[in-house]
């Protein structure tokens, strides 16, 4: 290895994926390498900018039968596959001294039923503690992945702090969280925060190119496509995966803009109408998630508009859609839409807090700005 040797060099044995070039890989790298990574990790990043993925490859580059080094696991060892296998992305690890804890996780309790809890609660943190206390089945250590940490009951994170502070045993615990804040300070303040950021567009699209190729998914060639793709993601390597995986996401989005534009045209039965539908016989958890997803669509919509009142179609989203925005945005005064925008925001704010999501879906339709002429 030599001084001149270029920083970009492709890491050969091991591999932290898409955030290899990243802060957060390098730094849980250097730890592990060190033989200094800390007992309670907290991962905190958007939806879908890979904190599971990170999590797993960190357990994997603990436990990978080629040693740690800082390079990442090797993902190819017996080991690392019964982590993650390629071919059953979705599978948990399975690996008796690995475990994912989320709600509706084992308890101690074995009368206790929960598979529609929403939590976990101190019964699943006292089997946890316990688990802690055993030496490793298989491996050296146990790694505990917890996902989403901010799902922890208030009691249950009491009764976890002791663990977190003075660990029984050789065990390391990942917490993973949307946002650090949802945490406790208490919690906080005993773990290492490692924050995941959003990938750069350049980033997202190196990893992109690699990716399709071994997962033999399709994406698009075409460079305004493919840059619309890019754009869409913002900077989420999971949030790609997991749309491309579906089907193609330029696609879906287009027919969410068509329902955008027919709802902000409809009259206000037609856009009950359209909410009772979308909520529909779906439990609240899985409204809410639909929801989320409109107000992406929503939120970059008539950001795009707004942007092209400002004479600034050079920073559109939906390049795709241009000669309709540029169509539809004299319609709108950019006051309302700056209005209707922070609607968006907090609509999304109060499904965070758990409010109706049918409620919250109304209110907000109630709130699309008015256009001066129909289209
Ligand atoms: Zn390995
Ligand atoms: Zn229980």
């Amino acid at each position: 290895m030599t001084d001149a040797e270029p920083a970009t060099t492709t890491a050969v044995r091991g591999d932290w994926g898409p955030h290899a070039r990243t802060p957060a890989a390098r730094s849980l790298g250097a730890m592990i390498a060190a033989g200094r990574l800390p007992h309670a990790l907290l991962i905190s990043g958007p939806a879908g900018v890979g904190k599971r993925d990170l999590a797993i490859r960190t357990a994997q580059a603990l436990l990978c039968e080629s040693g740690e080094s800082d390079e990442g696991p090797c993902r190819e060892c017996r080991t690392c596959r019964r982590l993650h296998d390629p071919s059953q992305p979705a599978l948990e690890p399975q690996h008796t001294d690995v475990e994912v804890i989320g709600p509706g996780a084992l308890c101690a309790e074995p009368t206790h039923d929960h598979r529609n809890t929403r939590t976990i609660g101190i019964c699943v943190i006292r089997r946890i503690e316990h688990v802690a206390t055993l030496t490793p089945f298989e491996a050296r250590r146990r790694i505990i992945i917890i996902d989403p940490a901010d799902a922890l009951t208030a009691d249950a994170a009491d009764a976890f702090l002791k663990t977190l502070e003075e660990p029984p045993g050789p065990v390391h615990f990942i917490l993973l969280t949307v946002q650090e804040a949802r945490i406790s300070e208490t919690i906080r303040s005993r773990c290492r925060s490692i924050n995941l950021a959003p990938l750069t567009a350049d980033e997202l699209d190196a990893w992109l190119e690699d990716w399709a190729r071994t997962a033999g998914v399709q994406v698009p060639e075409e460079a305004e496509r493919r840059a619309e793709l890019t754009r869409l993601a913002r900077g989420r390597p999971g949030w790609l995966q997991a749309s491309l995986s579906a089907g193609d996401p330029v696609t879906l989005r287009a027919a969410q803009i068509d329902d955008a534009v027919r709802i902000a045209a409809a009259d206000r039965a037609e856009r009950l109408g359209w909410s009772d539908q979308l909520s529909g016989r779906s439990s609240n958890a899985q409204t809410v998630a639909n929801i989320e997803l409109i107000l992406d669509a929503w939120t970059d919509w008539w950001r795009d508009l707004w942007l092209a009142l400002g004479g600034r179609m050079d920073s559109l989203t939906h390049t795709s859609q241009r000669e309709r925005i540029e169509q539809i945005a004299p319609m709108y005064d950019q006051h309302h839409i700056t209005q209707f925008l922070e609607q968006i925001q907090r609509t999304r704010a109060l499904l965070q807090q758990g409010v109706n999501a049918r409620l919250a879906l109304d209110v907000l339709l109630l709130s699309i700005p008015v256009a001066r002429t129909s289209p």
